[in-house]
């Protein structure tokens, strides 16, 4: 019997093959001492595995350096750094020391203990930690002890394997052999998680966040997995089967179809140019953006900057990030959204403010006053890189007036000591996003002292409805097209046209060609996209009569429920394209 199950999209492509769960060696070991003269061979031979472990997570990091780019090479650093933390290898050495403990004894006591601190933790910032340590307790054993190594019966299977597994440590994302394993499925794990960015970096299909899965499948079973959905599908019936193969077949075919589509305009059948820009989240990705010829960067997430980093990030690595992605796109505007952090994301010198509830607690501009460094190195790097073509300054998760004044002294200091310090500066429009109720509700407040408006679908669906964005058990639950959305949205383009303020769009739905389809029925023109999906979208907008769009918009407010609006959304969608062959559109009715 077929079963088909939701998780998170973390990196997209449709693979097929059989399930591989690995369960990595739980790392038990026994209870053992030394004599009271083999103390300090003891502690030698613990501080030897630890040196050891770190030159190796060294040479990954330098590896994934070269393969993948610094940005991700940094996932490493905070392990670099537990290996160094005195609270981990001071307090081995101690048991050591004082219990005459083995250093394996002793140092899988300390990781337990760190580890039962955080048990109860959903935040995503203590399990990326939990993670980390994981990691680096199976690198520091593997000095002292013989290990079990799971890969290897993995390296008996001869068909390609869909790894599935409770979690994976990023070091093992790494250094997976791809011409077994062509996909990945995860219990735990978030799209910003460690591993999700390393699987999309090294472009294996990857769904994350799926419950219990590795207990629910057996090796052996058949799978298709759908990193563009975020779904496997276990035992496949022969014609959901031959629907992905097809459904694969046509996304690769478009694809290619799609270069064609480079040179041409994001303009309607009957004549309206939308403003189509693209969203990054890595400056390695520009230069393929910009050869997408999208209008400009609608969205420029700046936290790539603090992965791994133990201190706030300096203004020159900032402005040299900035400057060369504005370099790539001048003429065109880069937006560069100043730091989100907070909600699942903690770097490590943030303070502990991650609170119960983090999405509720610090996060986005909040944390500006908490941390001035942080965001005034920014606002400087900014204004410089400004220099070098047209840039716009965004500010997250905006919620009154005073955060918008406060930060605007903020730029005009920083300005004014870049002009006393006789360094070159550009000026920014400066911009908000709309991404809670609330924002939408004050548009008409805010409208005056800002430039433009950009509303963000993932927050404005996560506070609108109360659910947390990152949580796949509740993602039915959060629903694109409830009908509290599509009045929220109307609302911000109402609000943006009586300001005479540009609103754009960016979030998960502007890469939805369902989502697409409803904002520019209820009247949005600019749109920033993923990288993955910005060419789909133009096909679908130069398919689109906008004259019949206005009569859908009403059509679509009239509805009572989520279900009914994607359906109507859905057969309009079906009479324009083939929606078997869109690959990111997450949102259409499915097989079953
Ligand atoms: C959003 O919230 O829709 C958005 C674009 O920002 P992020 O996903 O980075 O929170
Ligand atoms: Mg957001």
């Amino acid at each position: 019997m077929d079963q088909t199950v939701q998780g998170i999209p973390a990196s997209p492509g449709i693979v097929f093959g059989s399930v591989y769960v690995a369960r990595w060696p739980t790392l038990q070991v026994p209870h053992a001492t030394v004599s009271s003269e083999q103390v300090d061979a003891e502690v030698e031979r613990f501080r030897a595995a630890c040196e050891a472990a770190r030159r190796r997570t060294r040479k990954l990091h330098d590896t994934v350096e070269r393969r993948l780019g610094a940005v991700q090479a940094k996932i490493f650093d905070p392990q670099l750094l537990m290996l160094e933390d005195p609270e981990l290898i001071d307090d081995t050495v101690t048991y050591i020391a004082d219990s005459y403990l083995t250093a394996e004894r002793a140092f899988s006591l300390r990781v337990l203990e760190f580890r039962s601190q955080w048990l109860d933790a959903t935040h995503a910032r203590v399990l990326d930690r939990i993670a980390d340590l994981n990691d680096i307790q199976s690198r520091v054993l593997s000095e002292l002890v013989e290990l079990d190594v799971p890969d290897d019966r993995l390296s008996e299977q001869n068909a390609p394997v869909v790894l599935v597994t409770k979690d994976i440590a990023p070091s093992r994302m790494v250094e997976l052999d791809r011409d077994r394993i062509v996909g990945v499925a995860i219990d735990a794990g978030t799209r910003t998680a460690h591993a999700s960015i390393l699987a999309r970096s090294l472009g294996i299909p990857a769904v994350v966040g799926l419950s219990d899965l590795s207990r629910r499948v057996r090796t052996g079973q058949e799978i298709i997995l759908d990193g563009h959905r975020g779904q496997v599908m276990i035992d496949p019936s022969e014609s959901q089967l031959s629907w992905y193969r097809d459904r694969d077949a046509k996304i690769r075919e478009m694809k290619q179809d799609l270069a064609s589509l480079v040179d041409l305009e994001p303009v309607t059948r009957d004549g309206t140019h939308i403003d189509l820009q693209v969203s990054l989240e890595l400056p390695v990705d520009a230069k393929m953006a910009a050869a997408t010829n999208a209008h400009g960067v609608g969205l420029f997430r700046t936290e790539f900057l603090v992965i791994g980093q133990s201190s706030v990030p300096n203004e020159e690595e900032q402005f040299d990030a900035f400057r060369s992605v504005v370099e790539i796109f001048a003429p065109r505007p880069v937006t560069i959204r100043t730091y989100d952090l907070g909600g699942d994301k903690f770097p490590l010198f943030l303070p502990a403010l991650a609170g119960e509830n983090p999405f509720l607690g610090w996060r986005g501009i909040r944390l500006y006053e908490e941390l001035p460094e942080l965001f005034h190195n920014q606002v400087r790097a900014i204004l410089r890189a400004a220099v070098y073509g047209p840039v716009k300054l965004l500010l997250p998760l905006v919620n009154t007036l005073e955060e918008v004044l406060s930060v605007k002294g903020v730029i005009a200091r920083a300005a004014a000591e870049l002009k006393d310090e006789g360094v070159d500066q550009g000026s920014c429009e400066l911009g908000v996003m709309l991404e809670t109720p609330a924002a939408i509700a004050i548009a008409d407040i805010l409208g005056p002292h800002v430039d433009f408006f950009s509303l963000g679908t993932n927050d404005l669906a996560q506070y609108a409805l109360a659910v947390d964005r990152g949580n796949a058990q509740l993602s039915r639950f959060f629903d694109p097209f409830h009908p509290a959305l599509l009045r929220l949205i109307r609302d911000a383009v109402e609000a943006a046209r009586r300001q005479g303020r540009p609103l754009s769009v960016c979030g998960e739905s502007t890469s939805d060609a369902l989502g697409v389809l409803v904002m520019i029925a209820l009247g949005i023109r600019s749109l920033s996209c993923s990288l993955d999906s910005i060419l789909e979208q133009k096909q679908l907008i130069r398919s689109l009569e906008i004259g019949r769009l206005d009569r859908l918009a009403a059509e679509l407010l009239e509805l009572e429920t989520g279900h009914e609006i994607r359906r109507r959304a859905s057969e309009v969608l079906s009479a324009i394209v083939d929606v078997s062959s869109l690959g990111t559109a997450t949102s259409l009715s499915r097989t079953d």
